[in-house]
């Protein structure tokens, strides 16, 4: 299947309407330092006039056939801004949308402010609530603390507490990071015993000297890992990062598939089943993810809120406009055009395509810049997944349940017969790909057309 144009592509703004303010102080985010982008003194709540404009503007810049449009508001800290001000966003996406079409709306939020009222304002106009949570207290608590240094996981607790006691939907996000890297099975276990169904795990990747806490000096070497010196002592190490992954996915795969979704294994069989993942960081080329701070400003990405990616301000001209630019179209091409030798003759590339080009800071073993600081880890976990993934491809392929792998996975039944491969992982190429009205390959029961394709394509 031939990808849709670069502006045909669905889009998708991660809004910062309080820009990077917070009641916490997390020690390895990495936005809070996004404060000294913008004069001292300003106010940081987006203004009425930009907050109007940009709900026009975002549901403007949408694909014609989208059913479905999704607005992200994140921050810092967006409850910051009160209920009122979401009302008011509700409101205007009333006004705007164009009959027909649905308006979903996700916030991230560190969980701590969350009360009664907040609640019942997210189950009255369905919010989709993603909740930071980095496993039980004991590894939550290492880095993610507030302004008095006092550690959070009690409020955060008590919040998804009350979401699910008013039954909001919710997401985790959980940042893997070097303290809790080694525990994968145990935070896995953790979350989905506290009832989440969808996790996301995020590595913390901090190249040293950058953020609110930036580690400077010289860097303690610690353990042999010589990248250990490049990046803060808080990131998780490569192979770390992959152990952590496959111990979650040997979990998942033997209790849980088809009941918790985990974005990284909804992303790899997608892959697996030969369509082009939906997350930006797996993709061939990326772009269709950006970012809006809080006075309008437009960024190529939520990860690079940096002068030199900035594409402009909606006040002046429209986000589509700027989305579809020939820079922002370039930016998007670099991810693919810029990957060393090293990835393009690798096995697993049609599952990783590099990563993404924020951590590609490192040298390939023969010294060509631009590979990805996570690429051991990824291998590592790519390989280790592969065969599981090919039953998996067969279950869905067959219009069986991919869950159907997991007496397999629990060594109750033998392992079918290999499929045909060559002999390395991942080169006997992914499955064709379905069909319209075939089963989704993530496993969730849809059609692919009414689920990931839906996805993809905005
Ligand atoms: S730079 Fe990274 S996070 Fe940003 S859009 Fe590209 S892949 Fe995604
Ligand atoms: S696993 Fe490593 S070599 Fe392979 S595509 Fe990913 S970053 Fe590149």
């Amino acid at each position: 299947m031939q990808p849709p144009a670069f502006s045909d592509q669905g889009l998708h703004v991660m809004s910062k309407p309080i820009g990077p303010i917070c009641n916490l102080d997390c020690e390895y985010c990495y936005y809070l330092h996004k404060e000294d982008l913008y004069p001292s003194g300003q106010g940081w709540r987006m203004g009425d006039e930009t907050l109007e404009a940009y709900v026009a503007q975002y549901i403007d810049a949408q694909p014609a056939g989208a059913s479905e449009i999704t607005f992200a508001w994140q921050g810092g800290e967006p409850t910051l801004l009160g209920v009122e001000f979401f009302e008011r966003i509700v409101a205007l996406q009333r006004r705007y949308a164009p009959r027909g079409k649905r308006i979903v709306n996700s916030l991230q939020t560190n969980g701590v402010l969350l009360d009664e009222a907040w609640c019942r304002f997210f189950r009255e106009h369905d919010f989709l609530i993603g909740i930071s949570i980095d496993g039980p207290a004991e590894l939550h608590d290492r880095y993610r603390y507030d302004k008095k240094g006092r550690g959070t996981f009690a409020a955060v607790l008590e919040g998804l507490k009350l979401l699910k006691t008013h039954q909001v939907q919710f997401n985790v996000l959980t940042v893997v990071n070097r303290h809790n890297g080694d525990h994968g099975r145990r935070v896995y276990s953790y979350l989905r015993d506290c009832g989440a169904e969808f996790i996301q795990f995020i590595p913390i990747v901090e190249p040293r000297g950058v953020g609110r806490h930036a580690e400077t000096g010289d860097a303690p070497m610690v353990g042999s890992d010589p990248l250990d010196g490049i990046v803060s002592s808080r990131s998780v190490r490569p192979e770390q990062f992959g152990r952590f992954l496959i111990d979650v996915f040997d979990e998942w795969s033997k209790r849980d598939i088809g009941r918790v979704f985990v974005q990284v294994f909804d992303q790899a069989l997608s892959a697996w089943m030969g369509i082009e993942p939906s997350l930006c960081i797996f993709r061939k080329q990326c772009g269709r993810a950006l970012a809006i701070e809080h006075n309008g400003d437009l960024y190529s990405c939520d990860h690079f809120v940096e002068p030199d990616y900035l594409l402009g301000n909606i006040r002046d001209l429209p986000i589509v406009e700027m989305a579809n630019s020939p820079r922002q179209e370039a930016f998007a091409r670099d991810k693919e055009t810029s990957l060393p030798q090293y990835c393009l003759d690798c096995d697993v590339r049609f599952a990783c395509n590099g990563g993404c080009p924020k951590n590609r800071f490192i040298e390939t073993p023969a010294g060509e810049p631009g590979l990805n600081y996570l690429c051991k880890g990824y291998r590592k976990f790519f390989a280790h997944i592969d065969r599981l993934m090919r039953e998996m491809v067969v279950e869905v392929k067959a219009g069986r349940p991919a869950a159907n792998v997991m007496q397999r996975a629990r060594g109750k039944q033998p392992i079918a017969a290999p499929m045909q491969r060559t002999q390395n992982v991942g080169r006997s190429r992914p499955a064709a790909p379905p069909g319209r009205n075939d089963l989704c390959p993530c496993g969730s029961g849809r059609k692919y057309k009414k689920c990931c394709l839906s996805a993809r394509n905005g």
